[in-house]
């Protein structure tokens, strides 16, 4: 009898759910289509917004994939790795988040049915590596190069890329002011990596036509004591101190201990703390500076003593205002005020205190080092306002991009149209399944072009027929051809200055295709019971291998109240 029983191999921990094979995969897709379908409807100029708000009464509005990848808390396991690929498209090249999305979830898609129909995952996952490499090739091949142009052609140029990330915003219908705005804000920082360098400084109320660009550094005056008002608030080309130090009187410490044996002598405690300060305050007056600014604070006193002197001064100015006031102007920030050479103070042409809206800011402009810029934002909610931003941020992104790989390719879908007839002609040449999956995978590109047809109301058939017969075309007359958003019928991309950077393509293109395929290459999924808490009930839905659909994965991924 016993001899009868096989003995149970326990391997996991009891508790532990796995699930494996084809239904795992299945449902991995599941999830990720789903959430492909959630950002789907923002692409293109006439893409919807998206309204998210939190258990804590935050909302936020946003157009940008990242953004609202970032808000819906996905925790399914494999659909995170679209938020994943999501984030590193908006930290890489800062546009194209949304198609990222969309291509790996439509990668995903056209290898659902030979999945189901038992081909093998490595199959198609050599495949679509294949494809997209030649992908890659194709779009480097037909990006058109903007280098060598003069200054002025090169900012127009520019501008239009600008345009073209914005018309997909919430401030499109101011497109061209701002991009012209970006444009001149990134050229302005001239070489420097650093992106903080443009500030943006965002004051509710006005219209979005109230904006506006300084040269240099803008921030909001920073709290300010009696006697400010009496200090000049203008300048023309005053010297600049910074300074990382207090001045204020210190109030003595309660638990400080002075043994006096004459009441006289504690007068001259008070009197040796006084010499101290306006030791400090001579010495900044001395250096010939006019302006002064500190990050930490500047007391009463300091500031009677500035204004009596016609100096201007501001304390607890925010770090990287200072860092960048320090590189507009020239200035080094000082921690002593002993030894101030002229060499440390910055300089600029035009310093002024101005009204903007309901707040005051402190402006230094015509700085001599360049270097640093920064855009002044108004506008109606403050919702609007933090969508604004984040939209300059995907422009300022795409232009510094452009500037420093100066190849674009035509948008509006045509240059997917383009990679996915040559994936198709490509295909007629091979012999063997890996065919079919570089068809599916040519398919599955011209996915931009149907839903920037879908989100405009066009009839996305319609207009993808043309634009396959114009692609077709010998000698590649019409490869420039993509979406018109403004008649619903095709137009030539380029032409329309309709342009997006190549590396924006190519970034995406990657990026989606690494993410399907590791999507592809995982069979099985283990929850390890301890872990749980936080993920738990969403692996342990993937973990049954529920095929759930659309529906179910949805309903996972977004976050219900
Ligand atoms: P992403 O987050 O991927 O950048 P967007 O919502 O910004 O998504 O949409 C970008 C897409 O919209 C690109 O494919 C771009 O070519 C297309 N697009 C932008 N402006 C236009 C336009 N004026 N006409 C047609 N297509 C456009
Ligand atoms: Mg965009």
């Amino acid at each position: 009898m016993a001899s009868m029983m096989q003995p149970q191999i326990i391997l996991l921990k009891e508790g532990t759910d796995t699930s494996q094979g084809k239904p795992q995969l299945i449902s991995n897709i599941n999830a990720c289509m789903a959430v492909a379908d959630v950002v789907r409807t923002t692409l293109g100029p006439r893409g919807m917004d998206k309204l998210i708000h939190d258990d804590k009464g935050n909302t936020t509005i946003s157009n940008d994939g990242a953004t609202i990848m970032k808000l819906l808390d996905i925790v399914h396991p494999a659909a995170k790795i679209l938020v994943d690929i999501a984030k590193s498209q908006d930290s890489e090249v800062g546009d194209g988040t949304t198609t990222v999305v969309l291509l790996a979830g439509e990668f995903l898609k056209e290898a659902k049915p030979f999945i189901e129909d038992g081909v093998h995952p490595q199959n198609l996952i050599r495949s679509y590596r294949t494809a997209s490499f030649m992908a890659i090739e194709k779009v480097k091949e037909l990006a058109v190069s903007i280098e060598g142009k003069s200054l002025d052609e090169k900012r127009s140029l520019l501008a239009k890329c600008a345009a073209t990330t914005l018309s997909s915003k919430l401030i499109g219908g101011e497109k061209d002011f701002f991009a012209k705005m970006v444009v001149d804000a990134v050229i302005a920082i001239g070489n420097d990596d650093r992106l903080n360098m443009i500030g943006i400084k965002k004051v509710p109320g006005g219209t979005m036509r109230d904006s506006f660009l300084v040269n240099g550094v803008a921030f909001k005056k920073t709290f300010s004591y009696a006697g400010f008002e009496q200090q000049p608030k203008k300048f023309l080309n005053p010297k600049i101190l910074l300074l990382n130090i207090e001045l204020e009187l210190k109030s003595e410490k309660e638990n400080a201990e002075i043994r006096l044996s004459d009441p006289l002598q504690y007068q001259s405690i008070v009197d040796a703390e006084w010499n101290i300060i306006y030791d400090k305050l001579d010495k900044c007056v001395k250096s010939g500076a006019k302006i002064v600014l500190s990050r930490l604070a500047i007391g009463d006193l300091a500031t009677q003593y500035f204004a009596d002197r016609d100096i201007f001064c501001a304390g607890r100015v925010a770090e990287d205002d200072l860092h960048r006031v320090a590189a507009a102007t020239g200035a080094t920030v000082q921690t002593s005020v002993n030894n101030v050479i002229d060499e440390v103070l910055g300089s600029c042409e035009v310093f002024e205190e101005k009204q903007v809206g309901s707040e005051r800011f402190n402006i230094f402009s015509g700085c001599p080092s360049g270097q640093t810029a920064t855009i002044v934002l108004r506008g109606g909610a403050d919702q609007f306002i933090e969508e604004a931003e984040r939209s300059l941020h995907d422009a300022i992104m795409i232009v510094r991009r452009a500037m420093k790989n100066s190849t674009v390719v035509a948008g509006g879908g045509a240059i997917d149209m383009e990679i996915s007839r040559y994936l198709w002609q490509h295909a007629r040449n091979i012999a063997g399944k890996s065919q079919l999956f570089i068809n599916a995978y040519a398919k599955a590109l011209e996915v931009i072009p149907r839903q920037l047809c879908d989100n405009a109301g066009f009839d996305a058939t319609d207009v993808l027929n043309k634009l396959r017969q114009k692609h077709a075309l010998a000698a590649g007359e019409g490869a420039l051809y993509g979406v018109d958003i403004n008649t619903g019928g095709i137009s030539d991309s380029f032409a329309n200055f309709v342009w997006e950077p190549a590396v924006v393509k190519i970034n995406a293109i990657n990026a989606a295709t690494e993410a399907a395929c590791l999507i592809l290459s995982v069979d099985e999924t283990v929850k390890n019971p301890k872990s749980e808490s936080a993920q738990g009930e969403a692996a342990a839905g993937m973990g049954r291998g529920r095929g759930g659909g659309m529906r179910g994965g949805r309903g996972r991924g977004m976050r219900r109240r």
